[in-house]
């Protein structure tokens, strides 16, 4: 009997399919490589996937022929901050002038003026700006984004956040989102009473973010952010709620973050930038995924990077993502990708599975981020036609098709 699909996709030159995945070290021997294929799809979920098929093995509605092109699973950025309003553009200007974070602060820039602009927008305004950062992302090859609220820090403006980014989410076809309640910072009206915060913040949003269908919890730790003590005590917040946890970690300065992953079951500490090579190589141990965000390193100008050798020695999961804010406007998970082989020397397969399947392993999504039976048709057709060429012409268009 054949299998009825909708779509059959043929004429790959090659269909990487990352379906071994989540990988502690990836080659060209497990990566799923699979020469002249084909992949089928019914619904929207994959039925088949193999070599060019004759007619009797697949009966599709529809044919698309590739016509010798790569193949390979749609893109996950599992790190970003799509719902705000208040960009901040001219900061740009004043970080290349060499002002300091805190300089940025004091002219009345830096997070606090996103909060401000984004508790001032409704929920449509909201809405409207994060489908068309959506439609940005789909298009330079993503197939499921994660979102933090944090710009919002009172319990209304964070569930406007949440409210706007489901809202955002049905009106985009093809990227679908996985909804993250963040611990970004002390908001001002709390200066000085970091405990109440702290309480408020467990008690009321986390309860409310899960409601709306949040299932992660991340926290700011890190110098200035929060405390390892003050993440711990969100991090059980959130477990009580029922959300996971994952946390920004050793971005500015390493105060201890990293060990909560030996602590809890964290799916992805992000950034790493000061993360120790001891403890890097230790993380192998773990399922928490080391989440590299090149852009946002560059977008910062800082020349620090994360101990990837270490995190590779010791078989760490690592993921790359955008990391998506008015601080850091690249949304295209393309150029993430490029920059971690470029930035981070990740290898063309290893970029490709820190973008894929390890990044869906770090927000639990089981099949995205791989071309296999029962997972979601999310793909990204290159214009080009050897695997051994991704990463090798970038910066440009060569992205065919996303479906
Ligand atoms: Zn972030």
């Amino acid at each position: 009997m054949a299998v009825k699909a909708d779509v059959l996709l043929r004429g790959a030159s090659y269909v990487v399919t990352m379906a071994n995945g989540p990988y502690r070290r990836v080659t060209e021997d497990n990566a799923g490589i699979i020469e002249r294929g084909a992949i089928a799809w019914r619904e929207g979920r994959i039925v088949w996937v193999g070599p060019e098929p004759d007619s009797h093995v697949v009966r599709a509605r529809e044919e698309v022929n590739v016509g010798g092109r790569l193949v390979t699973p749609g893109f996950v950025d599992s790190h970003t901050h799509l719902v705000f309003a208040g960009e901040r553009f001219w900061e740009l200007w004043m970080k290349l002038e060499g002002k300091s974070y805190l300089e940025i602060l004091e002219a009345g820039g830096g997070i606090y003026y996103t909060v401000r602009k984004t508790r001032e927008a409704s929920v449509e305004e909201l809405a409207e700006a994060a489908v068309n950062r959506l439609y940005t992302m789909r298009r330079y090859g993503a197939g499921l984004v994660e979102a933090k609220t944090g710009y919002g820090l009172l319990p209304e403006h964070e569930e406007k956040i949440l409210l706007a980014a489901r809202m955002a989410e049905k009106r985009v076809r093809g990227v679908e989102l996985v909804h993250t309640v963040l611990a970004h910072v002390v908001p001002e009206e709390y200066a000085g009473r970091r405990e109440e915060y702290i309480e408020l913040f467990s008690n009321e949003i986390i309860p409310m973010a899960a409601r709306l269908g949040a299932r992660f919890v991340d926290v700011f730790c890190d110098k200035g952010a929060f405390t390892v003590e003050e993440t711990r005590r969100i991090i059980e917040a959130g477990l009580r709620n029922g959300l996971k946890p994952r946390l920004h970690s050793d971005e500015l300065a390493n105060i201890g973050c990293h060990k909560l992953a030996f602590e809890y079951e964290i799916y992805s500490l992000d950034h790493l930038e000061h993360l120790p090579p001891a403890a890097a190589r230790e993380l192998g141990r773990t399922r928490t995924v080391a989440t590299l965000l090149p852009t946002s390193m560059l977008s910062v100008f800082s020349e620090k990077k994360p101990p990837v050798d270490d995190l590779r020695r010791g078989g760490a999961i690592i993921g790359v993502a955008t990391d998506f804010n008015p601080n850091n406007m690249t949304p295209s998970m393309k150029h993430a990708f490029e920059l971690a082989v470029y930035l981070y020397k990740l290898t063309p397969l290893e970029a490709l599975a820190a973008t894929t399947v390890n990044a869906a392993y770090s927000l639990d999504a089981r099949g995205y981020g791989t071309i296999s039976e029962g997972a979601p048709a999310r793909l990204v057709v290159w214009d080009f036609s050897h695997y051994k060429r991704l990463a090798y012409e970038w910066g440009v268009d060569n992205i065919y098709a996303v479906y």
